[in-house]
């Protein structure tokens, strides 16, 4: 058998392929393995479990009829979908996993993580995100009306898109010495991150022991899955219909 894990699908009512490449894979591949984890940015905006997306029913619906079917799914919230509450998740019927989070996959300790936790070397970022995770902050968002925070996503991509843009290539990926730091600080030789959007199955090696992580990548032209079993890793990219 077969656990499956996805992430930054950035799912937009622009790119119904995207979507479309998702509800076939929930509804067939994913009927016949273990688990599904999803490791955040399933979503390229979410102002809150009241979003009236249809992309957001549909994804709920499908989600539920998976897990229905007896497939467990675990979700890790990404940056652009850090507001995916425990009302939405009920409705998908998926867990929401702490980020980062050692999930026991086929008897090996394995780190799960969004990603973006390991981009220390982008400062700005860094700062954003503790705000933007803190309780306080978010439940001030959350008391807007829908449309304002509609508005205010709106002008969060535009601003990322200016600092993605402002930034080098290598300070938006992860650091080495976060990536060594993480290794060190949860014990584990494997780790499965999204959101660099560099797809690749790194082997490594930390204080002399050798360590694989792996980067899910981003749904564009095409999906990706990585495919985990007993014997090891298929990193596979989807057609999208
Ligand atoms: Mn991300």
């Amino acid at each position: 058998m077969t656990t499956l894990f996805i992430s930054d699908l950035h799912l937009d009512p622009e790119r119904p392929a995207v979507t479309n490449g998702l509800l076939s894979l929930l509804a067939g591949e994913a009927r016949a393995a273990d688990a599904l984890y999803i490791l955040g940015d399933l979503f390229e905006a979410w102002v809150g479990d009241d979003d009236p997306s249809e992309a957001g029913a549909r994804v709920a619906e499908a989600l539920r009829a998976l897990s229905d079917a007896g497939v467990p799914i675990h979700f890790i919230r990404g940056n652009r979908d850090f507001l995916i509450g425990h009302h939405y998740a009920e409705r998908c019927a998926m867990r929401l996993l702490p980020d980062p989070c050692v999930i026991d996959l086929y008897g090996q300790p394995t780190l799960l993580l969004h990603g973006d936790l390991l981009c220390t070397d982008d400062l700005d970022y860094q700062q954003w995100r503790e705000q933007s995770r803190d309780p306080d902050w978010q439940a001030a968002l959350l008391a807007q009306p829908l449309a304002a925070r509609l508005a205010l996503a709106g002008q969060a991509r535009a601003q990322s898109k200016v600092h993605q843009a402002g930034v080098g290539e290598a300070i938006m990926d992860a650091a080495p010495e976060a990536i060594d730091a993480m290794f060190r600080l949860y014990g584990v030789d494997r780790m499965i991150h999204g959101h660099t959007h560099r797809p690749a199955i790194h082997r490594t090696s930390v204080d002399g022991r050798p360590c694989t992580r792996i980067v899910l990548g981003d749904w564009h032209r095409h999906g990706w899955v990585l495919r985990a079993d007993q014997d090891g890793f298929e990193l596979a990219e989807l057609p999208l219909g």
